[in-house]
């Protein structure tokens, strides 16, 4: 499958990895937007947001998670983080396959459209 994420969860493509379990993978964003800017992706190639289904409810929960301890770990927990996912064209979804972007360390703006 021509999926970026998907090689990236195969060792094809290197990031930086921050945290890993069975069926989530947490690496740094290539182009930071913050101080802190992490992605939590599920290891399953889910394309969207849209795409999740009933059985995809359990990695659901350990993305969050794995955004908790990712918070912790960056040191961002007690000061804040923002958590996006970007699901379809007029929210800028670069990449088909489904990620939250964890984004922190800094005083980040109001998110207006
Ligand atoms: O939500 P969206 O699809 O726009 O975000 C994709 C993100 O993946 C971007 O922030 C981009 O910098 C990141 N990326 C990455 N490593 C790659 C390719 C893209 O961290 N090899």
């Amino acid at each position: 499958m021509d999926c970026l994420f998907c090689k990236i969860v195969e060792g094809s493509i290197p990031a930086k990895v921050l945290m890993e379990t069975d069926n989530v993978l947490v690496f740094h964003d290539i182009q930071p937007a913050a101080p802190v800017h992490v992605l939590i992706i599920p290891k399953k190639h889910i394309a969207s947001m849209n795409d999740v289904t009933a059985e995809d409810l359990g990695v659901i929960g350990e993305m969050h998670q794995a955004a908790q301890q990712a918070a912790r770990k960056l040191g961002v927990d007690q000061s804040g983080y923002r958590l996006i996912n970007n699901c379809g064209p007029d929210s800028g979804q670069a990449v088909h396959h489904l990620h939250y972007h964890l984004l922190g360390g800094a005083k980040l703006g109001a998110l207006t459209g």
